[in-house]
Formats: structure tokens, C-alpha cells, sequence
């Protein structure tokens, strides 16, 4: 049996992990579940797989939490440490499912003693790709990517040798706009952003998919986890999302993991690895699906997506204070505070005013570095936007 704990638990991956969990109930001790304002769903879960301790990450939610688990042996917690503290509970697998950078040190806790880390938060290591693999390093504990393209890549270079590998191609779907003329983008609704074509996923991460935020994410994930140059990586959008990645090698071979778009697929290669379980996904007939497609993103559509590899090239902290940025970028689109199109724009100017004035930290092995550099990318993203709205 394998102790496990899913930060996240009431989300779209932590749902998708508890289903794969409750198929096999002989697999997996559940130790710890977090979750934010579902305290029904998670009080749900953790009476149903006898967690030992269930966490809200909101303070003022513990006494429903309380009640919801009054007459079961589940410990009730709540408040940001009250989270950090279940993270230092031993598990084998601990499984990094909360949405934004909120998820960082939860995951990095778990690490640091060893656990092996189911990683979906790409947060992580588009922020503190450096710390975590140092973490790993000095405590023995392993990253397994659960973004699919990362699973997809990392299953594609099982047994092949990293100086073989040429190229990498990530596909997109081309999110909810991608039949959308540019034109018709200015005015576009957080929850038309919200209809995704292929995947179903957390809110965040869906409008993410349809600005192509997070394939910019995904790119720079891509090189942390894999140690890869910013010109080996590549991204082509594929319509039926079945193609989750490619690898291209120095022979001119190119391999590619196929898959039904179900992220239980991706979840259970980290939860069973190095074994491979039974993990319940459609499997594809291809006489039915007819045909794969490709195309070029266009880069005024996906303004965000060019601006990965600048946050390559500039290194360090960028990540950090990108997708901090990017995340108060988000929040003014679904604030309706500014447009679609404004988001790209809002994380650039903060970018080049936190190098402008020198506000990006220089260690990013210093957790507290990091962690000034959100805060700082945050406030400069929110000052910009009050700007842009003041002069609306
Ligand atoms: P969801 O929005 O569905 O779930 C997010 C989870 O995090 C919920 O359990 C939520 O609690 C909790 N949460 C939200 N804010 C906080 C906070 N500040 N502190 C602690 N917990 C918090 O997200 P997804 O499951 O879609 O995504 C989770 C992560 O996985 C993201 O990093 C995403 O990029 C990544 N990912 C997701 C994929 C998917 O298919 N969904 C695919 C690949 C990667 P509650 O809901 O109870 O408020
Ligand atoms: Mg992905």
C-alpha cells in the first residue's frame, strides 16, 4: 500500500486522482486531503478513503468542516498552516493538484522529505523549476510530471538518452477561441473563455487554455523538468488533443504519445510508476477518428504564448514573477476588469518594469526570493491594471 496525500483533493485533478483511488481501495492509505471553499466534497472524500487529516486552505471554513466530519476519526484543519503542516506528514506520493502558485510550498514540503511528487501544479516549476529539483536531489525524492504533455514527454524519453533527444513538440488544442478571428477577440467573456473543446478542467486553467497562457506555462515547464534548451521546444496546435506530445530525436525519428483526452491517463502512470496500472480511459479505435490535424498557432491570437520564451531567455526569476503576473492578469479578465487580449499585455508591462526596476530577485534557490518575486509581480500586474481601468 502506498501513503498518499493530494493537495487539491476537491479539484478537477484531485477528483480524477480520488477516482483512480477508490478503483482500488487495496493500492493506497489515504494520509492527507486539502481543499479550499468544497468543504462538503471534501469532507465526502475523506470519510469515504479514511483519510487521517482533511484541510481547508480557508481559516473561517474550519468549524463547517468540523461538523461535516463530526462522529469520524478524521482530524479537521484548517488556514494556509495548517495546509504546510500536512505536507510534512510521510507519504510515498504526495499528489501537487492545487491551482496557482499557492501550490508551491505544499508540493516542496512533501519533497523535501523524499516523497515522490505527482506534479500537476506546473506553477511550481515555472516559478521554482531550480528549487525543486535541488530539493529532490538533496532529499531523494522524485518529480513525475501529471500536466499530460509532461507525462506524455517523460513516458517518450523512458530509456532514450537525453543527448539523443533534438526536439520537443508540445500540442495545443487552441482552446475555446481557436475558430475565433482575431478581430472578435477583443470582446470575448471570461465564460466563453470557460467552453473548452476537448479537456475538462479547473476554471483557471481552462481561460489559461484559451489565451494560450497555459501552453506558455506548459513551454517553460517543459524546459525545467526536462532540462531542455529554449529553441529544442515547439508548439503546434492539434484540434483532437490526442497527441499529447512528441519527441524528436538526432536520427530524424520522432515518437509520439497518444492518448484519450482524459487526465486519469496521466495521473495513473504517476501513481503506479514504475509499474503501469488499469487505468479506466477510452481506448481509441483509429479506423474511427479519421484523422489527426495540425496547425501554426498565430501569434496576435496567442500573444501569451511568444512571451515564454522571453521569460526563458531572461532566466532566473522570470518564471516566478510571470506567472505571478499572469495570475492577477487572470483575476482582472474574470474581474472583467480588462479584455482577452489585455492579459498578454498586462503581464508583459509588468515584466519589463520589475527588470526596469530591478525587482526581480537573483536566487532561485531561496524560497523567500521566490516568493518576494510573486510578491512583487503581483503588485506591479495590479497596479497596471488599476492604470488600464483608470484610463477607461
Ligand atoms: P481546480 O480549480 O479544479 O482545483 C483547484 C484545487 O485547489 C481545488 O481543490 C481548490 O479548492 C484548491 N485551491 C484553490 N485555491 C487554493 C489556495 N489558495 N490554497 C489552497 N488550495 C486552493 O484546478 P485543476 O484541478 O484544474 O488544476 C490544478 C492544477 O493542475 C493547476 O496547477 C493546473 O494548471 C494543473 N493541471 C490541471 C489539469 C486539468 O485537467 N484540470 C491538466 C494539467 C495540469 P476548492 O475547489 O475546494 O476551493
Ligand atoms: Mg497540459
Amino acid at each position: 500500500m502506498k501513503r498518499i496525500s493530494i493537495f487539491g483533493a476537491t479539484g478537477s485533478i484531485g477528483q480524477n486522482t480520488i477516482d483512480l483511488i477508490r478503483r482500488d481501495p487495496n493500492g493506497f492509505q489515504v494520509v492527507a486531503l486539502s481543499g479550499g471553499q468544497n468543504i462538503q466534497q471534501l469532507a465526502k472524500d475523506a470519510i469515504d478513503l479514511r483519510a487521517q487529516i482533511a484541510v481547508t486552505a480557508d481559516d473561517a471554513l474550519l468549524s463547517e468542516l468540523q461538523t461535516a466530519l463530526s462522529g469520524h476519526p478524521i482530524q479537521a484543519a484548517a488556514g494556509r498552516g495548517a495546509l504546510l503542516e500536512a505536507a510534512h506528514r510521510p507519504v510515498d506520493i504526495c499528489v501537487s493538484a492545487i491551482v496557482g502558485a499557492a501550490g508551491l510550498e505544499p508540493g516542496l514540503i512533501a519533497l523535501s522529505h523524499g516523497a515522490t511528487l505527482a506534479l500537476a501544479n506546473k506553477e511550481s516549476m515555472v516559478a521554482a523549476g531550480a528549487l525543486m529539483h535541488k530539493t529532490a536531489a538533496s532529499s531523494g525524492g522524485v518529480i513525475l510530471p501529471v500536466d499530460s504533455e509532461h507525462s506524455a514527454i517523460f513516458q517518450l524519453l523512458q530509456s532514450e538518452k537525453a543527448s539523443d533527444v533534438e526536439r520537443v513538440i508540445i500540442t495545443a488544442s487552441g482552446g475555446a477561441f481557436r475558430d475565433t478571428a482575431f478581430e472578435d477577440l477583443q470582446h470575448v467573456t471570461p465564460e466563453q473563455a470557460c467552453q473548452h473543446p476537448t479537456w475538462d478542467m479547473g476554471q483557471r486553467i481552462t481561460i489559461d487554455s484559451a489565451s494560450m497562457f497555459n501552453k506558455s506555462l506548459e513551454v517553460i515547464e517543459a524546459k525545467e523538468l526536462f532540462g531542455l534548451r529554449p529553441d529544442q521546444i515547439e508548439v503546434v496546435i492539434h484540434p483532437q488533443s490526442l497527441i499529447h506530445a512528441m519527441v524528436g530525436f538526432r536520427d530524424g525519428g520522432i515518437t509520439a504519445h497518444i492518448g484519450a483526452h482524459d487526465m486519469r491517463h496521466a495521473i495513473g502512470y504517476a501513481l503506479y510508476y514504475p509499474t503501469r496500472g488499469d487505468i479506466p480511459v477510452e481506448r481509441l479505435d483509429f479506423a474511427k477518428l479519421g484523422q489527426f490535424t495540425f496547425q501554426a498557432p498565430d501569434l496576435r491570437k496567442y500573444p501569451a504564448l511568444g512571451l515564454a520564451w522571453d521569460v526563458m531567455e531572461i532566466g532566473g526569476l522570470a518564471g516566478a514573477a510571470f506567472n505571478a503576473a499572469k495570475e492577477i492578469a487572470l483575476d482582472g479578465f474574470i474581474d472583467r476588469k480588462i479584455g482577452f487580449l489585455q492579459m498578454a499585455e498586462v503581464v508583459k508591462q509588468a515584466m519589463d518594469a520589475l527588470i526596469k526596476d530591478n525587482m526581480m530577485g537573483d536566487d532561485p534557490l531561496s524560497l523567500e526570493c521566490i516568493l518576494a518575486t510573486d510578491f512583487a509581480a503581483r503588485r506591479v500586474a495590479q497596479d497596471i491594471i488599476d492604470a488600464v481601468r483608470a484610463g477607461n
